[in-house]
């Protein structure tokens, strides 16, 4: 047996005060950016505390998108944050929301596991919860640090199981291992030309009354804070002057981590933590951040989606999109489309016309659907570059059908379950499934890339298998393989669970044999994509798009 003992994980929980919204998710990743770029192994995990089991069933209007991971589970767009600052994927363990906290207990507690006895908040919930936080540690034994953060405002009262959860944690692990950073707002009263404190003190206040006493105190503000400002949250929110950072309005997200190491808080979180201190090389990081000030030219791209009114709906799918471009030292300039209002303007095609490509992201249910279609039928008759993406390739198939094809009921199983022609339709193994939740084909699957010389397999470097992840039910239905490909469709990608079975294999990935950039893949690339990573087939469309218009003598 080794006797060498187990290593001592440290722990940074973020709390957030006065009002939501502030970029707890962006201030976590870039402590995480910060502390990965000193050579320590980290991970990021959620902890929401609203009752949904996951965000899987919520409406994107409710929750902005519902972000994947390589394990299948359906979790908080902050997820896709932390794993485009650190470049690494995240997993079931990075996120629990209340709801699933309580399932658990509530499956214990109807298993006879707590032996009679009463089950309560205290201590089953905060128990529960604390092993939610062990979880990312007992997954990987080699954590340096886990940034865990708390969703919600301190003062929530849904909130409060989750803050006497870390305070028991803190009490148990000992202060040397646990940083508490609390993320406040510090509002400009206009009217008063007046920075004011005390929203935040009154934050600070509320987490001590439950024990939690902050190390540092995250302001997010508008304005430069000035040392008199800065002494006042010092003294009244009881963390050391140096220990209050500023987080003004950032340009774009991802200055916020070399803003916060312009005031060294790496460095004085290794010295609370009792970490060895190291340089943060962020090299890396500010020559990406060059690319991003510095645009020699911009793209315009067209997103048709029905989720467009609100701004997070498709962040993976916009983050991507501006990955790519930063990649090409370009700006995009993204056109967002309405689905809807799209089916009933005359305008359309002149307005998708301004673009240089079309991307046409996922999505559920008929609404919308048709402008879907629509999209890539231009793409297709007029040679835009287009990327469809989950309910985007299954749109493209429709049209492919009805208008090359000429089946021209032809329709998704899910728009249409009458359909005479049904290109996409229920997997076999979907067909049994009522319940809603985590039933859906999830997560990464591995996919073959037969064809050489397609651009799909250029895209991917020539790789002869990728894995991307997954969240959808219908697929292409193989009956209609062959005319397809006779009328100039290739599947590109395929996903082959049995090589000796070959017509069980399902379609990912389809391009157009006669056109400059037409690609569609049933999976979600997007969850795939970081600025210093940005994902091959985003970056081979918007490639194409720019050398086109180039061709084409066209201005940005
Ligand atoms: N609604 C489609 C399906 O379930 C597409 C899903 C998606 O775009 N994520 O297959």
């Amino acid at each position: 047996m080794s006797t060498t003992p187990a290593k001592t994980v440290k722990h940074i929980f973020v709390t957030g005060g006065v009002v939501s919204s502030l970029g707890k998710g962006i201030a976590s990743a870039s402590i995480g950016r910060l502390l990965k770029n000193m050579g320590l192994k980290v991970a990021i995990q959620k902890l929401d505390p609203y009752l949904n089991v996951d965000p899987g069933t919520m409406n994107p209007f409710q929750h902005g998108e519902v972000f994947v991971t390589d394990d299948g589970a359906e979790t908080d767009l902050d997820l896709g944050h932390y794993e485009r600052f650190l470049n690494q994927p995240c997993s079931r363990h990075s996120t629990y929301t209340s709801g699933r906290i309580y399932q658990t207990v509530i499956n214990k507690e109807r298993a006879g596991d707590y032996h009679g006895g009463t089950v309560q908040v205290i201590p089953h919930i905060t128990d529960e919860i604390k092993q939610a936080i062990r979880a990312p540690v007992r997954a990987d034994p080699d954590l340096d640090v886990l940034i865990t953060e708390i969703g919600g405002t301190v003062g929530d009262i849904e909130g409060l199981p989750f803050l006497e959860a870390v305070r028991q944690f803190q009490h148990e692990v000992g202060r040397d291992h646990v940083v508490l950073c609390h993320l406040a707002y510090i509002p400009f009263i206009r009217a008063a030309g007046e920075i004011k404190t005390k929203p935040a003190q009154h934050s600070v206040q509320k987490l001590r009354e439950i024990g939690l006493m902050p190390d540092f105190l995250l302001c997010r503000s508008e304005k430069k804070l000035d040392k008199g400002i800065k002494e006042k949250l010092s003294l009244f929110c009881n963390v050391p002057l140096a220990h209050v950072i500023e987080l003004l309005d950032a340009k774009t997200i991802y200055e916020v981590p070399l803003n916060m190491q312009r005031q060294r808080f790496e460095g004085q979180i290794a010295e609370r933590l009792r970490l060895p201190q190291a340089t943060c090389d962020m090299r890396d990081w500010k020559l990406m951040l060059q690319h991003i000030r510095n645009p020699k030219d911009s793209i315009t791209v067209a997103l048709v989606g029905k989720y467009i009114s609100l701004q997070d709906s498709y962040k993976s799918v916009t983050e991507a999109i501006d990955h790519a471009a930063w990649a090409h030292r370009l700006k995009a300039n993204i056109l967002r489309f309405e689905g809807e209002e799209l089916e009933k303007d005359p305008q359309w095609r002149r307005k998708l016309h301004k673009a240089d490509c079309i991307v046409v992201p996922g999505g559920f249910g008929k609404r919308g659907f048709e402008s879907k279609v629509m999209a890539a039928r231009l793409a297709r008759e007029s040679n835009l570059p287009f990327l469809g993406l989950c309910l985007g390739m299954q749109a493209a198939v429709v049209d492919f059908a009805r208008h090359v094809l000429g089946l021209k009921e032809a329709h998704s199983w899910e728009m249409d379950e009458k359909t005479p022609h049904p290109v996409i339709s229920l997997m076999e193994e979907q067909k049994a499934v009522i319940a809603l939740g985590g039933t859906m084909r999830l997560g990464a699957f591995p996919c073959q890339l037969p064809r050489k010389t397609s651009r799909t397999s250029k895209a991917y470097g020539g790789k002869d298998e990728i894995t991307e992840r997954h969240r959808h039910r219908p697929q292409f239905n193989n009956t209609y393989r062959k005319a397809c490909e006779d009328a100039g469709l290739l599947f590109t990608g395929l996903y082959v669970p049995d090589a000796n079975k070959p017509e069980e294999s399902l379609v990912e990935i389809i391009e157009l044999r006669d056109h400059p950039f037409f690609v569609a893949t049933q999976a979600h690339p997007e969850f795939k994509s970081s600025p210093v990573d940005p994902h091959p087939l985003f970056k081979a469309l918007i490639g194409v798009a720019y050398r086109l218009r180039q061709q084409q003598g066209g201005g940005a």
